[in-house]
């Protein structure tokens, strides 16, 4: 017996297609997954018909389509010819919809249909070639010539693999080689850097009718880039801020179409605007800034792992319920606090600074150690994850202290 018999497709079969299955299982739904490795994070979990074969190969798209009813990516940055095309041509259902996840796989064209629809975001200018001389003349014309600025691949970035700083104007010749190299020739487009004073994201479930439900507003912090902890909810001194960032994220998601949960990273910025950075605790300082959009994520995201043990209805369970279009759970947080903290490869390539902050917290009560199965310790590379929650913001950050003091500098 199952809550729902039609059959879910997930492209994608890392962490987060394996934190999906594991909700999929609780109402015994059918998962099957794409991944190229046949012993995937996700794979690992469920025994189903899983198919052999890459998230952006469109024989092995259509294969996976051909045996299920729904399919879902894990990831955006998938083939969306092919799903367009499954889409016009077949009953199954893509959700969210291709045109949804086309828009916001080009992180320019996110941006211009933020733009458009009032969502306030950094400025943003595409390069017209992927030249320096280009770099520097959207600098002079757009930006005052003013530097820093951040230089930003338009598709398949991830974990800021597709961002330079550019300092001066001299950096160009560098950004743009470096960038060419890493990201390929899917074009650039550069940002106004955000002078933020924390980044924050909340999750958003969309349903099938476009019915929009927030999750609390959390803080994410990051390490080069990557996001290491996250903090539920968001606490400032200006309790509107909780407010506004849920506005800023539901309002962005209602632009879109089709189902599922979506991820909203935002700046928050400090006290009128592009401020200076500061560096007390949040809570301590009276924010009432203004929060950017950074972007979205079509899928689950980092950010949300906490609703798992934190929130009545988690992420996972919440994007297979909207995608089955069934009732949506509730977001609120169960406790009063949640902190998480990201199990990332360290240099040396060993399992062991992971395992020893894993060890480490079976002792820490109301903390919960995620491993994802990953075989390959590589620098940055996300192992597992540990979620705590407690009764009081000072506790959960105690913990979140002890087990950070016990990862080894990321240049061992
Ligand atoms: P993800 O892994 O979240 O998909 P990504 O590779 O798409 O990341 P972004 O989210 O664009 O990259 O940027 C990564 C990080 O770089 C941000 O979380 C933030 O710390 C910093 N950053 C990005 N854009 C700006 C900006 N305009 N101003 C200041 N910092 C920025
Ligand atoms: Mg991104
Ligand atoms: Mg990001």
């Amino acid at each position: 017996m199952s809550i729902d018999n039609r059959r879910i497709g997930i492209l994608g079969g890392g962490q987060l297609g394996r934190m999906l299955l594991q909700a999929g299982q609780l109402l015994n739904l059918d998962i099957r997954v794409l991944e190229n490795d046949a012993n995937s994070p996700a794979k690992q979990v469920s025994n189903k018909e899983h198919f052999q074969g890459a998230f952006n190969d469109a024989d092995a798209i259509k294969s996976l389509a051909a045996t299920v009813d729904i399919l879902t990516v894990e990831i955006e940055h998938v083939n969306v010819a092919v799903l367009e095309e499954i889409e016009k041509t077949t009953n199954v259902q893509v959700s969210p919809s291709p045109s949804t996840i086309r828009v916001i796989q080009d992180k320019y064209t996110q941006k211009e249909h933020l733009m458009r629809h009032n969502i306030p975001v950094a400025k943003s200018i595409a390069l017209v070639e992927q030249s320096p001389q280009s770099l520097r003349s959207v600098v002079d014309a757009h930006l005052n010539g003013v530097y820093p600025v951040m230089l930003k691949a338009r598709k398949q970035a991830y974990d800021g693999k597709g961002n330079f700083l550019v300092k001066s104007a001299q950096d160009a010749e560098n950004a743009v080689e470096t960038l060419s190299k890493t990201a390929g020739s899917g074009g650039l487009y550069v940002e106004k850097l955000a002078p933020f004073v924390a980044e924050i994201a909340v999750m958003v479930v969309r349903s099938v009718g476009g019915n929009v439900v927030a999750y609390p507003a959390v803080e994410t912090v990051h390490e080069d880039s990557v996001c290491s902890v996250v903090f539920a909810p968001l606490q400032t001194a200006d309790s509107n801020v909780q407010q506004r960032a849920q506005d800023v994220a539901t309002n962005a998601i209602s632009t879109f179409s089709g189902a599922g949960v979506f991820g909203v990273e935002m700046f928050l910025l400090a006290d009128g605007g592009f401020g200076a950075l500061e560096k007390e605790p949040l809570i301590n300082r009276p924010l009432s800034g203004q929060i950017l959009l950074n972007e979205i994520a079509p899928r689950p995201h980092n950010s949300g792992h906490y609703t798992i043990e934190a929130c009545a209805t988690s992420q996972y369970a919440n994007h297979l319920r909207a995608i089955l279009d069934l009732p949506l759970g509730a977001t609120d947080l169960v406790v009063p606090y949640a902190g998480m903290i990201n199990l990332l490869g360290r240099n040396d390539g060993s399992e062991e600074g992971v395992l020893k902050l894993a060890r480490k917290a079976l002792e820490i009560p109301g903390a919960h150690v995620h491993l994802y199965g990953k075989a390959g310790c590589r620098k940055g590379r996300k192992m597992g994850h540990i979620t705590i929650v407690g009764e009081s913001s000072h506790a959960v950050h105690k913990s979140i202290d002890e087990l950070s003091a016990l990862l080894p500098p990321s240049d061992s």
